[in-house]
């Protein structure tokens, strides 16, 4: 690996004369029979000289493709010269979980995606730099628990996912006394439920859920807002309420032999595989030696594949309905499911499942597609090819067709708030929602989305309870 420059001369030109590089893969072979993570970590030399690919451009279009805004040619700069600590400092002014953002958001759409070099060559690695300093930042003791004064107003957090966690984080360095509620007995919220291992591991999560406590963040596990305690009881008890409750409706499967045995939702049969206490009351889902069909091409569906593949399946099929080019999910999990042995037919729908006379599926019936003109959202919309049907043996389907919010019951205070067609919760440009002092964001208000727009949504709505807080209330008694 080359070394990093050390003049800016020659830091202009590094670009042309260092590849792009990530750190290593497990082999594919090795890493489909465990969870663990499969990218290795750079040494110094090798971050060093990845950042100085960066050329500094005037206008930083990585920067624009962030949601975030993250400072990224700052850090990269920084990373450059080898110090790591400054440049994690400076990536941490903007995102509460960078090290999390970093693992898991689909960096060729976002910040990569928009490098400028991309236009010459391939671009700089911006997720695995904003990874190795970050956790460099954790082994080094470069985050400190410091607590801010206290400010009297207390805020509950409800859910412990992404936004639940950034929201937390901005309050309490804001001076607010902050209690998480979690529906489950793990906090982590989807970052532990949803996302398996091989691409975060729980200890990742974990690290960052401990600093927030040492920081003074109060954690409630096995709460359920909305079911076991009431909005009203919340706002008697704190100033303002922030709800990052996620999306885990799953979309329906509208096909005849839904009902059949072996199909099974998405969420449910990842949270069984990945986390080891038994979160979801689902019968065992046994796919050792089994072919499975995964149906929809989200990052979800990139799961399922790699869960089903490190769990023993013989077969692991994907079923998409339009093409690659207008896959939705991250092309590096596509990537890496590819080498895992998992297959993808594109251009699929399925039409009809088939059982045996056990009512157990055993074949999904799919028509093949063409893509028509493009929608309103510019997507091309697929339609069948007349007279293309044909069969896909299935022991087991899951389905990752997606999520919408999870209705309130009809009987809680909370179902009182506004939410639009699809149920996430209507939300203000302060991210509050149509109850005063309650507000939202993530999945809730924006229907299911990247963990780097939870953290996003989850910081604005810090400001807003902020603003809400000091210019209209005082703290409570
Ligand atoms: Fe890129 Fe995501 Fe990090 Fe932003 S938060 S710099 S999009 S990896």
């Amino acid at each position: 690996m080359p070394t990093a420059p050390s003049t800016p001369h020659q830091a202009k030109y590094a670009w042309s004369a260092i590849a792009r590089a990530l750190p290593a893969k497990r082999p594919a072979e090795e890493r489909s029979c465990d969870f663990a993570e499969i990218y290795g970590s750079y040494d110094e030399a090798a971050v060093r000289a990845q950042a100085s690919r960066c050329i500094q451009c005037p206008n930083p279009l990585c920067m624009q493709g962030c949601p975030l805004s993250n400072r990224i040619p700052e850090w990269l700069a920084l990373a450059a010269q080898g110090l790591f600590l400054e440049a994690a400092a400076v990536s941490r002014s903007t995102s509460n979980l960078p090290e999390i953002c970093s693992r898991v958001c689909p960096q060729e759409k976002l910040c990569e995606g928009a490098c400028i070099l991309n236009t010459r060559t391939q671009p700089v690695a911006i997720g695995a730099i904003e990874r190795f300093i970050n956790d460099y930042a954790f082994a080094h003791g470069g985050l400190e628990a410091t607590t801010a004064p206290a400010n009297g107003f207390r805020v509950a957090v409800v859910g412990s996912g992404p936004g639940g966690m950034a929201c937390a984080d901005e309050l309490i360095q804001r001076g607010y006394d902050v209690t998480v509620f979690e529906s489950q007995l793990i906090p982590g919220g989807l970052l532990v439920n949803g996302i398996p291992a091989f691409k975060l591991d729980k200890d990742i999560v974990a690290r960052r859920i401990d600093l927030l406590a040492k920081r003074g963040v109060k954690f409630e596990l096995g709460v359920k807002i909305g079911w076991d305690v009431s909005c009203a009881h919340l706002q008697r008890n704190f100033d303002a309420i922030f709800l990052g409750v996620g999306a885990q409706k799953p979309k329906a499967l509208d096909i005849p032999g839904a009902e059949f045995a072996g199909v099974v939702e998405a969420l449910p049969f990842l949270i069984q595989k990945n986390v080891i206490s038994p979160l979801v009351d689902l019968p065992p889902v046994d796919v050792k030696g089994k072919r499975v069909a995964v149906l929809g091409g989200g990052d979800t569906a990139m799961d399922c594949l790699r869960t089903a593949l490190r769990s023993g399946a013989s077969d692991v099929v994907c079923l998409y309905r339009r093409d690659l080019a207008n896959m939705p999910g991250s092309r590096k999990e596509y990537a890496n499911a590819l080498e895992e042995g998992a297959r993808f037919e594109f251009l699929v729908n399925p039409v009809s499942l088939v059982a045996n006379a056990n009512g157990a599926v055993t074949e999904v019936r799919c028509v093949r597609m063409e893509l028509g003109a493009a929608d309103a959202s510019g997507r091309r919309s697929p339609r069948p090819v007349p007279g293309s049907e044909f069969t896909v043996p299935a022991d087991i389907v899951l389905v990752a067709y997606g999520f919408d919010p999870v209705p309130f019951p009809p009987g809680s205070d909370l179902a009182q708030i506004a939410t639009d067609r699809w149920g996430a919760l209507k939300v203000d440009e302060n991210q509050m929602t149509s109850v005063p002092g309650v507000f939202s964001g993530g999945d809730a208000s924006r229907g299911a989305s990247l963990v780097v727009h939870a953290v996003k949504d989850a910081r604005k709505a810090a400001l807003g309870i902020d603003r809400y807080l000091h210019q209209e209330r005082r703290p409570a008694e």
